[in-house]
């Protein structure tokens, strides 16, 4: 019969990392005062609370089972059991086997009596409850930084010093041009080789690739936008490299269904999604895309609906009759005159500040129903009226953005050519749409089921142009 000294080295997320030499050390000290033999279990182990597999440990209750362990020496009974689950299933086997432990710090366990199960039980839960206090600081504390704008920890972002609140010049106007490039149609893969040829690397010193420069431009920091786990929190302290409405471009072109590698879980796109208004009197809402079934032939059909009347079309022919128009004006020889058509006065300032007190509205909503203000039915209602509203103004923040859609097609020898040439990029003509016009869908004529291109309203820009 042996005495097992256990070691697990572990640097758990806290940064508390333990080295084996001191347990090692200490162990033996303990063992060699009783003059036991010993043999030795050891786990590198990265997370005090994961579950991951840990050979040294299944070792040790391999030979545990085979009754070749006396006693386990630990040098905290927290190195044995990394968890509840572990702990209960430890002790119960330690029990069976008449094995007790004994730890460096702390008395020693004697798994045999039910007081020293009962205490092996309580320090662990003491162990646990202090890794789990930690971790709930951690998360209040990184909550608290988000909310006082505060730069996100980590590796030093591009474009910024490595306290992530000052801008480093050539990096940051690096990143403006590959914006700019995205933004006129470059390819990720062509962007990462454009900063690859340049001499810039990532800041961990890589070379860019598809997938970093996606994660970079398609970051809202760059605009002065702190998020936590994925959602915007408050406005950063830092200065932004490129304004909002440019990062929220780049983010509708990466989130193309032609770019994604898988479409799993993303909301369906087409033509006339956040673009197509619905025409009935007082409605005016951006239509949803949709499917619907109830046709004679048993078909799948495409459709709009308004979210809000429910005002539905065929998708299809109302698509096709938009392109068509629209060819049929980039065909117009009056054509250049859209070239002045510069600003259409849309305010930036004020769109980006609705954006920013739309997402307040939706924090403190959920605020309100954690102290019970609302219920989960009032909340749910708020939520998603704030989100109709937020995706029309970000909508419109991608839109101006997309500084000038219009300006390749003009400039191209044969603009019609050029515009049947993006047919399918739906986030292209969309924004060559939206430079040239508005789409309202009217409600059908009763009993009629061919096309009427009388019921889509198309309202082109300016007025002069008609
Ligand atoms: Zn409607």
């Amino acid at each position: 019969m042996a005495t097992a000294i256990y070691l697990r080295i572990s640097e758990d997320r806290l940064g508390e990392g333990l080295g084996v030499e001191r347990q090692r050390q200490d162990a033996r000290a303990l063992a060699a005062r009783h003059g036991w033999t010993v043999r030795e279990f050891v786990d590198n182990d990265i997370s005090a609370t994961s579950g991951k597999f840990r050979p040294g440990y299944a070792a040790l209750l391999a030979a545990v089972k085979a009754g070749e362990i006396e006693r386990i020496v630990v040098f905290h009974t927290s190195r044995l059991w990394r968890n509840r689950r572990e702990r209960a299933d430890g002790i119960e086997l330690l029990r069976e086997a008449r094995v007790s432990v004994v730890p460096v710090k702390g008395p020693e366990l004697d798994m045999t009596t039910a007081y020293g199960r009962g205490m092996a039980g309580m320090i662990g839960e003491f162990d646990t409850m202090e890794v789990e206090i930690k971790s709930e600081r951690q998360r209040r504390e990184a909550q608290q930084r988000a909310e006082h704008g505060k730069p996100a920890s980590g590796r030093r972002p591009f474009g910024y010093s490595a306290d992530g609140m000052t801008l480093v010049e050539d990096e940051a106007e690096a990143l403006r041009g590959a914006y700019q490039r995205l933004l006129a149609g470059r390819t990720l893969t062509g962007i990462a080789n454009d900063l690859n040829a340049a001499g810039f690397t990532t800041t961990v010193g890589g070379l860019w690739r598809h997938s970093s420069v996606r994660l970079m431009l398609g970051n809202l920091r760059n605009a002065g936008i702190r998020t936590l786990r994925g959602k915007e929190v408050s406005k950063g302290l830092w200065p932004a490299l490129v304004p909002e409405e440019t990062v929220r471009a780049a983010i509708a072109i990466l989130s193309e269904p032609t770019r994604r590698t898988n479409n799993v879980g993303n909301a369906r796109r087409w033509l006339g999604t956040r673009l197509y208004r619905c025409g009935r009197t007082d409605c005016d809402r951006l239509v949803i895309s949709t499917y619907r079934e109830r046709y004679a032939d048993g078909r799948v059909r495409r459709v709009y609906r308004c979210p809000s009347c429910h005002l539905s079309r065929l998708a299809d022919p109302v698509d096709q009759w938009v392109r068509r128009l629209v060819t049929l004006r980039l065909g117009r020889p009056d054509l250049m005159d859209l070239l002045d058509l510069g600003d259409d006065g849309v305010d930036l300032e004020a769109l980006r500040a609705t954006a920013m007190t739309l997402r307040q509205r939706r924090e403190s909503a959920v605020k309100m129903w954690a102290r019970g203000v609302l219920d989960d039915l009032e909340l749910e209602t708020a939520k998603r009226e704030i989100a109709g509203e937020l995706a029309e103004v970000e909508a419109k923040l991608a839109d101006a953005g997309r500084e000038n859609a219009l300006a390749p097609l003009l400039a191209a020898e044969d603009p019609v050519a050029e515009w049947k040439k993006l047919n399918g990029q739906l986030d292209r003509e969309q924004a060559v749409i939206r430079a040239l016009t508005s789409v309202r869908l009217l409600p059908p004529p009763l009993g009629r089921r061919k096309f009427d291109p009388d019921t889509v309203d198309l309202n082109w820009k300016p007025d002069r142009l008609r």
